[in-house]
């Protein structure tokens, strides 16, 4: 083998390390097209990790009976929001899929179920991510569904299986918000960022504490963890993703916090980077 072929081969096997995984707080689509501290960070998180072979999304935006993969080649841009600028209308993100990665997945999940998906695409809980990560969309993107169905406890364990992903340069992205409650926004302060109510505060504070202790159960069990949590997650899709990306961590390895600020009174863009 001449040496330049064996510094190639070196040189993909250092790349090819245990990919880090991802919850990001998606928040408002508008981040998707506004210059603002959330989007930038994407973009930087983007260019700083290693760039990943496929990206596998569990949004909070794609809920279904049983467990679903988009397995087809060109998943589309869905633009599943309303009463926002037409400008966002107009965005797409034509990342392609990968139908091999989707049976691969399906594979891992067994004896799960996992249905192949051919009219799904990308929702915005990955698009408008993804879109700041990896302007290019030169990365092919999967989605794989909330199955609401399932316990939260089950949605951690069926995590675990697609651990192998990570090995193979995937980046496992959990996309949601940790504190997310619709009906209690305060539309008018939309753009004050810092803006939380004490309970969002309160709740996003007390999943950090239990993120960095490894209190996994407590974070499945987020129905008995008291008022401020039931104010956080009145429906638990935004908050799905997260276990997700819990259950993908290896003991030893570093958790790193970013966005981690209230917006509107009852979101917050708290995301965190594993490994
Ligand atoms: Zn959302």
């Amino acid at each position: 083998m001449k040496l330049e072929d064996l510094n190639k081969l070196a040189s993909s096997y250092d790349s090819a390390g245990t990919m880090p995984v991802l919850f990001v707080g998606h928040g408002s689509p508008m981040n998707a097209i506004e210059d603002n501290v959330f989007s930038r960070k994407w973009a930087e998180i983007g260019k700083k990790l290693p760039k990943p072979k496929a990206i596998l999304s569990v949004s909070a935006h794609w809920e279904t009976k049983g467990v679903h993969v988009t397995a087809m080649k060109h998943p589309k841009t869905i633009h599943d929001f309303g009463g926002f600028p037409q400008e966002l209308f107009e965005v797409e993100y034509p990342a392609a899929g990968s139908p091999e990665l989707a049976s691969e997945t399906a594979d891992l999940l067994r004896p799960a179920e996992v249905l192949p998906d051919q009219n799904w695409g990308l929702d915005h809980g990955s698009w408008s991510v993804l879109k700041r990560m990896y302007p290019m969309a030169d990365v092919p993107v999967l989605q794989l569904s909330l199955d609401y169905a399932r316990s939260p406890e089950s949605h951690y364990l069926l995590a675990k299986e697609l651990a192998l992903l990570r090995e193979k340069g995937v980046l496992i992205l959990g996309s949601g918000n940790l504190v997310h409650n619709l009906r209690m926004v305060a539309w008018d302060r939309l753009n004050e960022p810092g803006v939380g109510y004490d309970w969002a505060l309160e709740a996003d504070g007390k999943m950090k504490q239990l993120i960095l202790a490894g209190n996994h159960k407590a974070l499945i069990d987020f129905r008995s963890q008291g008022r401020a949590f039931d104010l956080a997650i009145p429906t638990p899709e935004h908050f799905l993703p997260l276990l997700y990306i819990l259950g993908l961590k290896k003991d030893h390895e570093q958790i790193e916090f970013f966005n981690e600020q209230a917006v509107a009174g009852s979101l917050t863009m708290t995301s965190l980077k594993i490994g």
